[in-house]
């Protein structure tokens, strides 16, 4: 480049914008060279952005006396060409734009400018001090069975260079986290560099991974990242990533676009998971973008799962991925025996089902824990008035608010919105009738607890839901205490399942199945399944007799209860394809959502449906692109907003793609961001939605 032409770069900040702008660098200043992936502080309207330069030119339509300075440049590694390919990819795949997309994934700390003039070497002590606690000792490991050294084999087959994805499908305790980690182990041994990513869907689940990586590699520096951390250490593990100081980085989803310099290797545990997915904003899959990098960076990737999501069950079988299964379990415990038992014809949904108590009663005897699963914290999902039917509905959103017990720090008898989060005092009269009788009507997590304290008033009854557990340390705790044995029948929701390994639960009763079966999502069935698998998982841990589930269920032959029985994973989800295929539903079909609110449900219905005739104006339908109504969303109110949306099917993907860039830039062209310049309505694109 001539010394003397002005240096642009063209920057993109983390606003809802498709735009790139022009900035000009003066090299002296900023003391440095511009490169295409450096953090920098721009001029922008009224204030100064943080952004990302990615393109380097001499030439500007701006007038040059109207073009800013660059202010500053972070003192970070550029981002690399392949993690900038990852940002065009999901900006453009998940209809977002490009800054949005690229600078949110950057942790806080290092967006914000103030850190940049701080002295580095703060933060470099702060690594090696965590690289130095690591424990050297080497725990010894255990010897792979014939199985786990089988599934080794095959990795080990892996070309170098190449990209493939593997399915790592085994029930939980069959030994799959031994052989990924072993599988890390030999190829950080081939490269003294080299870096693996491995990722988690929860917070909850990292402690315990967390130990056993460092137990397993006591001389790598280990980072972890997800949104529990502090800005400063989730910025401290992001750059030792970036760096390449951690071998291992071990995530949640966010953790998809860290920087890793020489990664060799992809891990997704519980790939089936819906928190790889996130809701809000970007709305991508963890999971698809891994596969993504792995295939953009020519590695392998292995999708580790006791139920394997439909769309990797069906990649399995069309031969896009390989599967490696693990069929035993480690130790040869039993798996679990399931009874299906229908509830109390009397007082069915109210109290505990006789069965179920006569169950405990015996396992009690025996010395062994129960675990008993309900999807719904607090007391009672509603009040309602016995005089006029009057319920507890909420006043900004289309719910009920939940009878609490006790709620934090109030000790009376509380209401509160799941959904808004709005919470107040019961109150004395109805307010409709002024009556007194009001009552709460079915059951939660506190509910069953003080009945089971009442039927059992010598046992030890823990309740664990996010009520109870709401920070770490208390969870911890909790978890304490089924750990410890002190703990004899254990009350959670879902929360209770993941992860955790417990030694002596010989009773696991599962409630209110049904009510997660029933509902309009289509994807309803598939996760009933695996969070079924999943509370399965939790028991068998000690031999001699078996665990014993009892699910109570009205639709006894539901396809997922009857396949559940016998835990024939290979039959549900041959059962389940057969079902999509015939309704062109994924992994068959693609769909997306336009999502719409504002404070009139008019104003949105109206938006949506001019909407809609746009998509129908110029869609391919040849290319079979459904286009449906607007309806409201299951919670149509929500905080106030009136909410709802449009679903698009497509049997291809290109076509939809294509579909959803034009209604991008239609939409965007007549707003503010992404708030409508004429009606007022926020909206937004979601592809692959979980949550139709
Ligand atoms: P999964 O990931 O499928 O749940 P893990 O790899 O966690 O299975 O193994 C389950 C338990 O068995 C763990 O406590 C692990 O340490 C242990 N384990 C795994 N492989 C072996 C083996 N080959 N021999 C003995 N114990 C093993
Ligand atoms: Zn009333
Ligand atoms: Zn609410």
């Amino acid at each position: 480049m001539n010394q003397s032409a002005p240096i642009i770069v063209k920057v993109v900040v983390d606003r809802p914008l498709n735009d790139a702008f022009d900035y000009s660098w003066n090299s002296a200043s900023l003391n440095a060279k511009p490169e295409i992936g450096m953090l920098v502080e721009v001029p922008f309207g009224r204030t100064n952005l943080v952004g990302l330069v990615i393109e380097v030119s001499s030439y500007t339509q701006i007038n040059q006396t109207k073009l800013k300075n660059v202010l500053q440049v972070a003192p970070l590694i550029p981002l690399d060409s392949r993690l900038m390919q990852l940002g065009y990819f999901a900006s453009q795949y998940y209809i977002h734009g490009l800054g949005e997309t690229l600078i949110s994934a950057i942790p806080k700390w290092w967006r914000t400018s103030t850190h940049w003039n701080k002295p580095l070497e703060q933060l470099i002590a702060k690594e090696k001090a965590t690289a130095q606690s690591n424990s050297k000792k080497k725990i010894a490991q255990n010897q792979l069975n014939e199985e786990q050294t089988h599934a080794i084999q095959i990795l080990s087959n892996h070309q170098a260079g190449t990209f493939n994805t593997y399915l790592l499908n085994g029930v939980t305790g069959s030994g799959k986290t031994a052989v990924y980690l072993t599988f890390i182990e030999s190829l950080l041994k081939l490269d003294r560099g080299a870096q693996a990513l491995i990722m988690l869907p929860e917070i909850n689940l990292t402690p315990q991974l967390q130990r056993r990586i460092q137990e397993h590699f006591p001389e790598e520096n280990l980072a972890i990242l997800h949104s529990g951390l502090t800005e400063k250490q989730r910025g401290i593990a992001w750059h030792q990533a970036m760096t390449g100081a951690a071998r291992i980085v071990l995530g949640t989803r966010l953790s998809i676009m860290t920087p890793l310099p020489k990664l060799v290797a992809i891990i997704v545990d519980e790939e089936n998971d819906s928190s790889f997915k996130q809701q809000e904003g970007l709305g991508y899959s963890a999971r698809d973008l891994a596969i993504w990098r792995a295939k953009n960076e020519r590695l392998p990737i292995i999708l580790v799962s006791a139920t394997p999501s439909s769309q990797t069950w069906h990649a399995v079988k069309e031969g896009r991925y390989q599967e490696i299964r693990l069929t035993g379990r480690v130790g040869g415990f039993q798996s679990p025996s399931v009874e299906l038992v229908s509830p109390d014809k009397s007082s069915g949904s109210i109290t505990i089902n006789s069965k179920m108590i006569s169950a405990l009663e015996d396992n009690l005897h025996k010395n062994r824990q129960s675990l008993i699963l309900i999807n719904r914290r607090g007391m009672a999902p509603v009040i309602t008035c016995l005089s006029c039917g009057w319920l507890s509905e909420c006043n900004n959103c289309s719910s009920y608010m939940v009878m609490h017990r006790q709620l934090g720090h109030f000790k009376s008898p509380m209401m509160c919105c799941h959904h808004c989060g709005q919470a107040k005092t019961i109150p004395q009269r109805c307010p409709l009738c002024g009556d007194t009788d009001l009552q709460p009507l079915g059951r939660g997590t506190q509910k069953i607890e003080d009945q089971l304290q009442t039927l059992f008033p010598e046992a030890k009854v823990l309740r664990v839901d996010a009520d109870t557990a709401r920070t770490s340390k208390k969870s911890d705790a909790l978890f304490g205490e089924i750990h410890d044995g002190s703990a004899q029948i254990i009350v959670g929701t879902q929360m209770l399942a993941k992860g955790h390994d417990y030694q002596n639960i010989g009773l696991v009763c599962v409630l209110d199945a049904d009510a997660r079966l029933y509902s309009n999502d289509y994807m309803a069935p598939e996760h009933l399944f695996a969070q079924l698998v999943q509370v399965a998982g939790r028991a068998g841990r000690f031999s001699g007799e078996p665990t014993q589930i009892l699910i109570e269920t009205r639709y006894p032959n539901d396809p997922v209860y009857q396949y559940i029985k016998t835990f024939d994973l290979a039959g549900f989800m041959e059962n389940l394809m057969l079902t999509r295929q015939e309704a062109g539903l994924p992994p068959f079909g693609y769909q997306a959502l336009v999502h719409a609110e504002a404070k009139q449900r008019q104003e949105v219905l109206a938006w949506l449906n001019h909407t809609k005739e746009y998509l129908q104006s110029i869609a391919d339908t040849q290319a079979g692109i459904t286009i449906f109504d607007p309806v409201p969303k299951s919670i149509a109110r929500l905080g106030g907003w009136e909410r709802s949306q449009l679903l698009i099917e497509s049997r291809q993907r290109g076509p939809l793609q294509a579909l959803l860039s034009a209604l991008d830039q239609y939409l965007r062209e007549r707003s503010v961001g992404r708030i409508s310049k004429i009606s007022k309505v926020r909206w937004s694109i979601e592809r692959d939605p979980l949550i139709i």
